[in-house]
């Protein structure tokens, strides 16, 4: 069920269906030189959409907006501010709680680690604020990690590489323009650079050259299953009882 597609009445139905919703996050930011812009936009919300075939679960529209820092000199990456993302988490679930909504997924297809603790961080504040709101947080990067051994060929692919090449080929064919190289960011350990291009070249943190469609098709379906099994864990999560 996703939100954007209903009416008010068929929302209210599906409350009685279940309480449980999934929110998309991705990000505008360079995907090397042979994928879109919005590469982790469109993979979290074809997640949460084909999650929502297999088990009763709203979804809402994605967040196109994150935190990209390694990118943010790269031609084509927008990115907002961490105190800006963490009041949209908070106003939009403190809304969608308003509503009636009880379990949050919040998946982000950006897996950047200032973005993905802004997110728990709101996350967290609002388990305080709202007394029965459960929450999980987690980025693609931890399904794929899940994935069963030998899907995924490349060691540590993580960004623009094997995983995403395949889900686009899969999902966007017509965004999927030319190759990339097999790349490697080399920023230093620690320390804070400006210029990040001059590290980071290509955009492409894997392995491209190792994608498939049907590996994207397979990456997909495993990563529903996954998300789905995380959805209803959540919903008998019972902090009491654990
Ligand atoms: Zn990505």
């Amino acid at each position: 069920m996703v939100v954007t597609n209903l009416t008010m009445k068929a929302f209210e139905q599906g409350l009685s269906t279940t309480r449980s919703v999934i929110v998309p996050f991705g990000s505008i930011e360079e995907h090397g030189m042979h994928l879109p812009l919005g590469t982790d936009t469109f993979h979290a919300f074809e997640l949460a959409r084909k999650t929502s075939e297999l088990i009763p679960v709203f979804v809402m529209p994605p967040v196109w907006y994150g935190l990209c820092r390694s990118t943010s000199r790269h031609p084509g990456t927008l990115s907002i501010t961490s105190p800006s993302l963490r009041m949209l988490v908070m106003d939009m679930c403190r809304s969608m709680y308003g509503q009636g909504l009880r379990n949050f997924i919040l998946i982000s297809g950006h897996a950047g680690g200032t973005h993905m603790s802004t997110i728990l961080d709101a996350a967290d504040m609002l388990l305080e604020e709202l007394a029965e709101a459960r929450f999980a947080v987690l980025s693609i990067l931890d399904l794929v990690a899940q994935l069963p051994e030998g899907l995924v060929e490349t060691p540590g692919d993580a960004h623009a590489g094997e995983v995403e090449t395949s889900l686009m080929e899969f999902l966007k064919p017509d965004l999927v323009r030319g190759e990339s190289p097999r790349e490697f960011p080399k920023f230093p350990k620690f320390i804070l650079v400006r210029d990040k291009l001059k590290y980071w070249p290509g955009g492409v943190w894997g392995d491209p050259s190792k994608s498939s469609p049907l590996k994207g098709r397979r990456i997909l379906e495993k990563e529903a299953d996954l998300l789905a099994g995380i959805v209803r864990k959540l919903e008998h999560f019972n902090e009491e009882k654990t």
